[in-house]
């Protein structure tokens, strides 16, 4: 079997023991005669596989009591809309840092529902920083704060919960969760898409504090309220019931390999070896401020774009793929998220090297 390795920003790559575990379980899940996939989803086989992940999750993450645990859909995209339909609580705006692509499309939904007051934007530096939070000009009467803990497209990272005083913290982790731990009781609501280091594309996670539900604004309809989705226990409707057991995998496979401090300590490993050769080459750039540089999603220049194409030929003809950088900022990137080994960033900080010794 050849694996490559899949630099993808997402969808992106799952452990190989997941996928395999899912291949053996695929046409009679545990002796049930049934695919997960054909289960009922209000039947005791899948409720058993949804309760078996939400309780993965929880202590994966440390999640506190009065949180409430919600596989939803429509991506972090539909977050973008949900969060100030269901947290502006009447109230007349609410905070957000602007600190790239993602952030901006959060913004710009939030407009349609409430005032976005900008507290800082790295756009006078292409995004490539995160401002000092002494320069956020945090408003005490905002519904919430929004923050992009990680900006998957410009490569920018923000390490721990910033301080914003009494008001609800919102962070869009999409690229980030399950890196390495967080401290949930210092955030109001947490949201990701699965598809970056959670699952299958389909499946959203919310985490929100649970004092915050049944204040949704007039006309949001079911779908869109946090409350009718947390008082079903997420079946309101369907839920997204193989994303929610391939998910339910990937949790058990965390645990198993000695949860978050574990991971971020591998992850934290694997992004060292990429910036040291990035910073050790005078053929490559990394365009981001050192303080801020994701462990998840590494993008880097060429200093010669001609050679861009050359440079994700070589790559593909070694195994290694999915690395041309998103079309808004060009260049190249690099996905580490937890399910790519530590040889897959060595094999590429390796072709990094020999790259430069033949081209430069
Ligand atoms: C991918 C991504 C999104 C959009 O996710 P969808 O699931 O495609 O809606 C939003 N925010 C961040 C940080 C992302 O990485």
């Amino acid at each position: 079997m050849d694996r490559v390795f899949n630099f993808s920003a997402g969808p992106a790559a799952l452990p190989l023991e997941v996928l395999q575990q899912a291949q053996a379980e695929l046409v009679d899940w545990h002796g049930s005669g049934m695919s997960v996939m054909e289960m009922s989803h209000r039947g005791k086989e899948y409720m058993s596989i949804q309760a078996e992940a939400e309780a993965d999750l929880r202590e994966l993450l440390g999640v506190p009591g009065g949180y409430k645990v919600l596989f939803l859909q429509g991506g972090a995209s539909l977050q973008f809309a949900m969060a100030p339909m269901n947290l502006l609580r009447g109230r007349a705006s609410a905070d957000y840092l602007n600190t790239g692509e993602w952030s901006k499309k959060a913004i710009k939904e939030a407009r349609k529902f409430g005032a976005v007051n900008v507290v800082a934007s790295a756009e006078d530096r292409n995004f490539s920083y995160v401002p000092a939070q002494s320069q956020w000009r945090l408003d005490t009467d905002a519904a919430y704060v929004h923050i992009t803990q990680n900006e998957t497209i410009g490569g920018v990272e923000i390490f721990g919960a910033p301080d914003v005083g009494g008001v609800p913290l919102v962070s869009d982790m999409s690229s980030m969760i399950l890196s390495q731990a967080v401290d949930v009781s210092r955030y109001s609501l947490i949201y990701a898409g699965a598809q970056k280091n959670i699952g299958p594309a389909g499946l959203t996670l919310v985490i929100v504090r649970e004092d915050l539900l049944g204040q949704a604004a007039a006309g949001t309809p079911a779908m869109l309220d946090y409350k009718i989705h947390a008082d079903g226990d997420s079946m309101y409707n369907t839920p997204p019931t193989y994303g929610v057991y391939i998910a339910g995998l990937v949790f058990k496979r965390l645990k198993a390999k000695g949860g978050l401090a574990e991971m971020e300590r591998v992850n934290r490993a694997k992004a060292k070896i990429l910036y040291d050769a990035l910073d050790a080459s005078s053929f490559f750039d990394s365009p981001v401020a050192k303080e801020n540089r994701s462990l998840m999603n590494i993008p880097f220049t060429l200093k010669n774009p001609e050679l861009d194409e050359e440079f994700l030929k070589g790559a593909k003809a070694r195994g290694m793929i999915q690395l041309k950088g998103h079309r808004s900022v060009g260049g190249m990137r690099a996905s580490l998220y937890n399910a790519m080994p530590v040889e897959g960033v060595q094999a590429l900080a390796d072709y990094l090297k020999e790259f430069e010794k033949t081209r430069a």
